[in-house]
């Protein structure tokens, strides 16, 4: 049932009822009549039937004057025309005119009906072509909006990215919220920390005066309900009040948060002047655009706080007595202090991107970078620049960066050193000559006339006593020797040889105190060294693990090699050190605290002198030892192959 309305215009009342009674109305289509031309024309105009069933001849108005009269009005209505058997010609103008169908009276029901429900389910065909096509259309202006919004947002996305600043960024969002939302106005506050109130930052259509104004109080407001939320707000009916004096039909309000800093903003658009409402559409486009702000925001957060680094770093760097260059991994400079330029004599700021090599022309450090690119590892040598200055330059692999390089000019820690030495050579030397007066004369003692046993047991502890003192002097002037790089000059040798010499050397001791010593030579590579000096640390290691053992206890000696090293170990059994006394041992005059200790002669000596040898070789020595069980002094020296003699690693003992 289609329920469509059929006007059908017949001079003839028998032809009307038929076609009302016996073929329209009972398939449910709506009948209007008109019995003349100029009354089917009138209906016609006003009442738009879906169908007109027009008789051609009628009396006054034909059935083709009122098409006719039709198409002047623009008045397209589909029409099935009746006409008399034998007028084909007429026919043939009535379809130029757009007539539908046309039938013959007289006409049997059937042919009428199969004529309307063809005209009618062409009608139906147009109806839903034209709901599709504007189906379509609607769909199609859908999609060309969501190709606007997202190009929009897309060009927002790449604005917060690019290199614009804060200010342009910020005023673009606003003006795109406004624009998606098509609301009448847009801001974009944010939370100032201090006052704690919301400060505007970027409006859009939002004038003058009042965005001066605009500061707006938290408390009440729907603008603290979205800080406290972390949620967008959408309001849409009746005047809301925002801010005294400030009043919206509605609005949303999107917050601007970051993971770091929760909500710290608002964007919102609103409708002022005109009574329109936002959708949940609009809300998702809004927080979109405050993702971005707030994401922008936060760079240059990120940006203002690293720049605040840089530049406070950078005035450090300024201000620091120490030279520093950093080097990239490619060892070109990035940066170059002051005190740096002025130590080698290079402009500060010509030489930046440049190669080190070509800038820097001091031997030592050059060979110092070309060993940390290798070593992989901080290196430190000191290096004598033009104008006699000394300099301890340390420099070192920071991933990510390159390489640092820091200067300490030690000029006067030098020459304190050299003074302090040549006072204790001095010193050491000119007590000499009257300890040999007071031992020559305490051996005369007993040649003068006979001594009685307490005063031989006294000059026997004044004996003791003097070479006690002999043996102090001896090591400190040996010490000056070695820290004033005298009789320090280095030739290839076989450390195990070195070694092996001085083991056979210590036998007949070792069998006095019935001590077991292990130590099986291996060939090992070249070091470059001085002979004597290794020597020397050989003999006060083996010497204390003599002194420090116990009756019937062991010493083992090993010399191996490893990554460039030679490792060498003297461990013994004998009574330990303490943890207290374990950080002091190389120094100076130090000597264990306890009672064992004290029983044992000794000048607190040995070790510095052991530790100032390896050093000066360009090794590191260290100790491990558990008290009552024994300890094990290890020290390393490069091989010659990866022996650059200047340069000491840092931190590289192995096992550390
Ligand atoms: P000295 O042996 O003349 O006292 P050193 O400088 O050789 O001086 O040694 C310093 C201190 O280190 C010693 O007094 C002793 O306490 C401790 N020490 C050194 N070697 C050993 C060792 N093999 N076993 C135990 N303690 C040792």
């Amino acid at each position: 049932m289609s329920g469509e309305r059929v006007l059908i215009v017949d001079d003839s009342k028998e032809v009307l009822e038929i076609l009302r009674f016996l073929i329209l109305e009972p398939r449910g289509y709506r009948v209007l009549e008109a019995t003349n031309g100029v009354d089917g024309l009138r209906l016609a105009l006003t009442e738009r039937p879906d169908l007109l069933i027009l008789d051609e001849q009628m009396p006054g108005m034909n059935g083709l004057d009122v098409i006719r009269a039709l198409q002047e009005q623009n008045a397209q209505i589909p029409t099935i025309l009746m006409t008399a058997f034998g007028s084909e010609e007429l026919v043939v103008r009535a379809f130029r005119m757009g007539v539908r169908d046309y039938v013959i009276k007289p006409f049997e029901p059937e042919e009428m009906l199969k004529a309307v429900e063809r005209a009618l389910a062409e009608i139906r065909l147009r109806a839903e072509r034209d709901r599709l096509i504007t189906q379509l259309e609607e769909a199609n202006r859908r999609l060309q909006q969501q190709v606007q919004e997202l190009n929009t947002l897309y060009s927002i996305g790449r604005s917060v990215t690019s290199r614009l600043d804060l200010e342009t960024v910020l005023t673009r969002v606003v003006e795109a919220a406004v624009f998606l939302t098509r609301a009448e106005e847009g801001l974009l506050l944010l939370l100032d920390p201090e006052s704690g109130d919301l400060v505007l930052r970027a409006a859009k259509n939002v004038d003058t005066k009042r965005a001066q104004e605009m500061r707006i109080r938290l408390q009440d407001t729907l603008a603290e309900q979205v800080l406290r939320s972390g949620e967008p707000l959408l309001i849409g009916e009746g005047q809301i009040k925002v801010v005294t004096g400030y009043l919206v039909y509605s609005l949303i309000y999107a917050p601007l948060r970051t993971p770091e800093r929760g909500t710290f903003g608002i964007l919102g658009v609103t409708h002022r002047t005109k009574a329109r409402s936002f959708t949940t559409h609009d809300v998702r486009l809004l927080c979109a655009l405050a993702d971005y702000a707030a994401i922008a925001l936060e760079n240059a957060r990120l940006y203002e706080e690293t720049e605040t680094a840089r530049r406070k770093l950078e005035a450090v760097l300024r201000e620091t007595d120490e030279a520093v260059i950093i080097l990239d991994p490619q060892q070109r400079i990035l940066l170059c202090n002051p005190a740096a330029s002025a130590a080698l004599r290079i402009s500060s700021t010509d030489v930046v991107g440049r190669p080190a090599a070509q800038v820097i022309s001091n031997r030592t450090l050059l060979d110092l970078f070309l060993n940390v690119a290798r070593r992989k590892q901080s290196l430190y040598a000191e290096v004598l620049l033009a104008g006699g200055r000394t300099y301890n330059a340390h420099l070192t692999p920071v991933e990510s960066v390159g390489y640092v390089l820091m200067m300490q000019d030690i000029t006067h820690l030098k020459e304190l050193d050299r003074v302090k030495s040549e006072f204790l050579a001095t010193v050491s030397h000119d007590l000499r000559t009257p300890l040999t007066a007071i031992r020559g004369y305490v051996d005369l003692l007993e040649k003068v006339g006979p001594l009685n046993e307490q005063q031989r047991e006294f000059v026997d502890r004044v004996r003791r006593s003097i070479a006690h003192i002999a043996a102090l002097i001896g090591d400190l002037l040996e010490l000056g020797r070695i820290e004033a790089d005298y009789d320090l000059e280095m030739e290839p040798l076989h450390l195990e040889s070195v070694i092996d010499a001085v083991v056979e050397s210590f036998r007949p001791l070792l069998e006095e105190k019935k001590l077991t010593l292990y130590w099986e030579p291996k060939p090992l590579p070249l070091i470059r060294g001085n002979p004597r000096r290794l020597r020397q640390v050989m003999e006060n290691l083996l010497s204390n693990a003599v002194k420090y053992n116990r009756e019937g206890g062991w010493i083992a000696v090993s010399a191996d090699q490893q990554d460039g090293y030679i490792i060498v170990r003297v461990a013994d059994s004998g009574i330990g050190i303490s943890p207290e006394d374990l950080p002091h041992i190389f120094e100076r005059f130090y000597r264990g605290q306890g009672p064992e200790v004290e029983e044992i002669e000794g000048t607190g000596l040995g070790l510095a002198i052991v530790k100032s040898v390896i050093e000066k070789h360009g090794g590191r020595i260290w100790v491990e030892s558990q008290p009552g069980k024994g300890s094990v002094f290890t020290f390393l020296l490069h091989t010659m192959e990866d022996n650059p003699p200047l340069f000491r690693p840092l931190n590289t003992a192995p096992g550390e």
